[in-house]
């Protein structure tokens, strides 16, 4: 079965998870409405500034179709993803707000500041290329909620269910394994609806 798969096409890192999904052998479809949300069976949330994302997002009214989506339909958040995907956010209301987890802007530093250092990340690989940019952390995590990797201490990959979040740009590597392990959670995600 080849999967769509959406990226938010809002603003932000959207290129270069199309061709990872690509990559990867699955549809990769612009979302930028409820319309093109419909069409795919999991969805991706980029890198970018999600203060932007989110004001593009209620010009577009799209939160009620995004979070409707999610009740259901797997959702990978990257970074500024990350947060919007949060359930929680230190000092700020939150967005989609499905995944039960705590996020906290900005966690690692400024632009300049920025790193890759390789991570190990929990049934996806031992050593993984992170590339971090002004990334946020994950501060606390629902008992149920996987911890998939962490970075001196801090949470930085984690799994709730049909959700996965990473804090950083895995989009930014060539790299597949994380994305091949999304699509993997979207197939089964689809087979297990097809089978209801
Ligand atoms: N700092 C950004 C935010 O708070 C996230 C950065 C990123 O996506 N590289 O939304």
């Amino acid at each position: 079965m080849v999967m769509n798969i959406g990226v938010l096409a809002l603003q932000g890192a959207v290129t270069e998870h199309v061709r990872a999904i690509q990559s990867c052998g699955a549809n990769a479809i612009l979302v930028k409405s409820s319309n093109d949300l419909a069409q795919v069976d999991g969805l991706l949330l980029p890198g970018g500034e999600s203060t932007a994302m989110r004001r593009l997002i209620d010009y577009a009214q799209l939160l009620p179709a995004l979070q409707e989506f999610s009740m259901e339909k797997p959702v990978f958040g990257t970074c500024a993803g990350l947060i919007l995907l949060a359930s929680e956010i230190e000092n700020e209301t939150p967005h989609i707000g499905k995944m039960r987890i705590t996020a906290r802007r900005n966690a690692f530093g400024r632009q300049v500041e920025s790193f890759e250092v390789p991570l190990s990340i929990r049934g996806v690989k031992e050593d993984f290329s992170a590339v971090f940019i002004r990334a946020p952390k994950i501060v606390s995590v629902h008992e149920d909620v996987e911890v998939l990797a962490t970075f001196e201490g801090d949470i930085v990959c984690a799994r709730d269910r049909h959700f996965i979040a990473c804090s950083f740009h895995p989009e930014l590597t060539n790299d597949l394994s994380l994305m091949q392990y999304f699509l993997a959670m979207c197939r089964e995600k689809a087979e297990e609806q097809v089978a209801q």
